[in-house]
Formats: C-alpha cells, structure tokens, sequence
C-alpha cells in the first residue's frame, strides 16, 4: 500500500521515474479506448472530466491527527483552490485523492467511482488523476513530445494524443522542441498537456507557480486559468497564497488545522468569512469591538450597519479599504474616531496608513494619493458595505498573524 513520505520536487535524471512535484506526479492510467474525450461533449464531463467527493476523510501520523474530518466536493468542470498555511494538511489530503497516501477513514469518489474507503484503494495508476507539481518537473532530456507521451505506455494511438492534447494547450507542433528552449509558461502548458494525455478525470495542481518570479506567477495564473476553464477540467490547485487562491479557483476551500474553515466563492470567502481567522488569512483585517443590536453595531466608528443580525458584545471586521482617512478640518469629520497617522508606505496603486487608533494600531489603504503626512492626526470613517461581526468570545482563540492581525480589537466609543 502506498504510504511513502512525500515525494521531493528536483529535475529528474535519464532513466528516473516520472518527475515529482510535492504531490509526487503518477504515472497517468492507460489511455482508454475509442472516442476522443472531445466527443464527451456534456457541460458536466467535457474532456472526459468528472466530479470529486470526499466524504468524512481523517488522516493521522503517529499521535498527529493531520487532517479532521474532512468533506469537500467538486463539481466537474470547475477549479476548486485548496488554500491554508504550511502544514495544515493540502498535500497530504491531495495525496490521499491521488492515492499515494492512505486515509485512516473516509471515502473518495471522483464520478461515480469510489477511489478509496470502505476497504477499496485503487492503485495511484488507475485513478485516472492528472498531477502537476512545481513548474520544472519536465524531463528536460525528452522533447516536447516525449514527455508528453510519457504515461502512455504502448497505446497505439500515442502520436495522435499528443498533438491532440498539444492542440488543446495551444502547442501545436512543438513536438520536437526540448523543455529548456520553451518560456516558463510554455512549459507548464506542456507539463499540462502530459497530466491530461491519458485522459484523466481530474486535474491536482500543487503550488504549480511556486517557484516562479512574481510576474511570470500572474501571467501564468491567468493564462493557466483559462486554459483550465477552456478544457472543462475539473482541478484543484493547492496553495498558500491568498491571491492565487482567488484569481485560480472558481470556488476556495479554506484550510486549517487540518479541518476546512469555509468554502465558498473567492468573493463569498472574502466578504462574509465565517470566521476571524478566514478573515484574517484571506486578507488583511483589522478588528474593532463592537456592540450589537439588530442590523447595527456601535463600534468606535460610529454605528455600523451589520450584515447579518448581532446582538451583545461582539469583534467587528474592518478591512483596510475601507477605513477612511480625513483630516480634522475636513467637510464631514466630525473628529469622534481620531488617530494619529504612525506609518506610511506607498505602492503606486494604494497607499497603506498604519493609524494608531488608542490602544491599537488600525491599517487602512487607498487608492487615492492621501493628503495626510506620518505624525497627523486623522479622523477614521467606515466606508465600506455592511460589517461582518463575530461573537466577542471567538477572538480569544484566534492565533496571532503578524501579518494581517493587529492586535487586540478596539473598543467601541461610549
Ligand atoms: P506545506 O504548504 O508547507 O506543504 P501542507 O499544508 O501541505 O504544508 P502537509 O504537507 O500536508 O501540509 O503536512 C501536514 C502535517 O502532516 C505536517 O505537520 C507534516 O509534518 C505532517 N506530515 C506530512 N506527511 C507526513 C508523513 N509522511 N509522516 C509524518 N508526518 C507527516
């Protein structure tokens, strides 16, 4: 049974097995027989791509319980972004669909074929999962088409599929080309090419820009994204990053723990998270206490519409956008929430204003240039859609991120 630790990513040499990304890339099941997958034609199954179903995974190490009770869905035909921090289980859950690590529990189906629980396991190969790790993970001594044909074994139609395939990613004869003489996007196209010659029902994208340059990362994060949508694949792509989270996946999953916080769409995740450490690690996210009563808060900004019902003492959410910052004199401020400008730092696009704000420290950001200076006093304005709260007493578990968290919440004005 496979349980082997976690493949490392590294160029392969002549005459290694397939390249292995975090995930470890499987050799791709046989190609089947018959009708091109283009002939599927069906919204739900283009390209022959099915839906995923975990149901009640656990996984543990040793003591170390890594993954809790773990549910998660995926329609065919739409990219899901599995987005956590380090070591809050996505590859060893991506390793589990892949079918190189065993879960102690739980079942995983992709279309109506159960992979995994209630005693089955089917081998790695015969999952008919396509597996992309990091960017290099091509055979640089194959061409272009010997590594794309990798995976096909002796299927007698091995030339055809990889023009086809070559087609789909807009590669059209490159077969001869060898990966070093390929842009870096044009690589992870081939790369992609190779996981869907053998027809596989899904796609798993581990970190697959992870070592790239930042500008390379977002083209290809575009680029790659419509590809995906293009081709019908229904895909997950793994990553600890915020951005990529959102710009990559139809829908996010948000991991914690081992558990998964919520699951939504990009904007559904970032405008109501369920929780105050969702918000917090899918953006920056300031917090103020508030009390509630009905559909508004009184925070130390003033009464704030609430979008969902509050009552009692809760921690209200407030994402830098929009936090306001005005000048004592100007129209408006009635100078109730005043701060003393602490830090600045310009993008060229926003510019970022750490306000000390009593005992806090508030971020708010902007796209305007601001008219205020470091040491100004300031008065802060909410200007923002109604407010997602929390119950006062969920903040007290909520770990520190030095990045979005900034400290205890402000207290209301009395
Ligand atoms: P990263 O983004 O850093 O790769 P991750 O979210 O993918 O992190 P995992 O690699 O799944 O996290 O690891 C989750 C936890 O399980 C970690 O504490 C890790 O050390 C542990 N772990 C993973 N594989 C094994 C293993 N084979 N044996 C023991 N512990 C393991």
């Amino acid at each position: 049974m496979p349980n082997a630790r976690r493949a490392t990513a590294g160029a392969p040499a002549p005459g290694d097995p397939a390249p292995r990304g975090r995930i470890g890339l499987a050799r791709g099941g046989r190609v089947a027989n018959g009708r091109s997958a283009r002939a599927h034609g069906g919204a739900g199954d283009r390209n022959g791509f099915r839906d995923l179903r975990l149901l009640d995974v656990h996984k543990s190490f040793g003591p170390s319980k890594v993954l809790h009770d773990v549910d998660l869905s995926i329609e065919s035909g739409r990219t899901l972004s599995l987005l956590g921090p380090s070591g809050c289980g996505k590859t060893t859950l991506m390793r589990i669909v892949a079918g190189l690590e065993v879960a102690d529990s739980g079942e995983i189906h992709v279309g109506d074929r159960l992979l995994a629980g209630n005693g089955v396991h089917v081998a790695p190969e015969a999952r008919r999962i396509g597996l992309l790790g990091q960017e290099r993970s091509l055979f640089p001594h194959l061409s272009v088409g010997g590594n794309v044909a990798y995976g096909l074994g002796r299927a007698t139609d091995r030339v055809a599929r990889v023009h086809e395939v070559l087609e789909m990613v807009d590669l059209a004869g490159f077969e001869k080309r060898m990966p070093d003489s390929l842009s870096g996007g044009q690589q992870q196209r081939v790369a992609i090419a190779r996981a869907l010659a053998p027809r596989p029902r899904m796609l798993l994208l581990d970190e697959p820009f992870q070592a790239l340059d930042v500008h390379l990362r977002v083209e290809l994060q575009i680029e790659i994204r419509a590809l995906l949508g293009a081709l019908g694949a229904t895909a997950v792509i793994v990553t600890h990053d915020q951005d990529e989270a959102f710009i990559m996946g139809d829908e996010v999953a948000v991991m914690q723990d081992g558990r998964i916080r919520q699951r939504g769409t990009p904007t559904e995740v970032y405008s109501h998270p369920e929780t105050p450490w969702v918000a917090s690690f899918v953006g920056d996210a300031n917090f103020v206490n508030g009390v509630g009563s009905g559909s508004t808060v009184a925070t130390p900004l003033g009464r704030l519409s609430t979008c969902c019902s509050v009552s009692g003492e809760v921690a209200v959410l407030l994402r830098p956008a929009h936090i306001r910052l005005l000048e004592p004199s100007a129209e408006g401020a009635d100078g109730s929430a005043t701060g003393q400008v602490q830090a600045m730092r310009f993008f060229g696009h926003a510019t970022e204003c750490r306000v000390r704000f009593g005992d806090e420290v508030l971020l708010a950001r902007s796209d305007r240039m601001p008219s205020v200076r470091v040491g100004d006093d300031v008065v802060l304005r909410y200007d923002g859609p109604p407010v997602v709260a929390y119950p006062a007493s969920v903040m007290a578990g909520l770990r520190r991120n030095g990045k979005q968290w900034r400290g205890a919440p402000a207290s209301p004005a009395r």
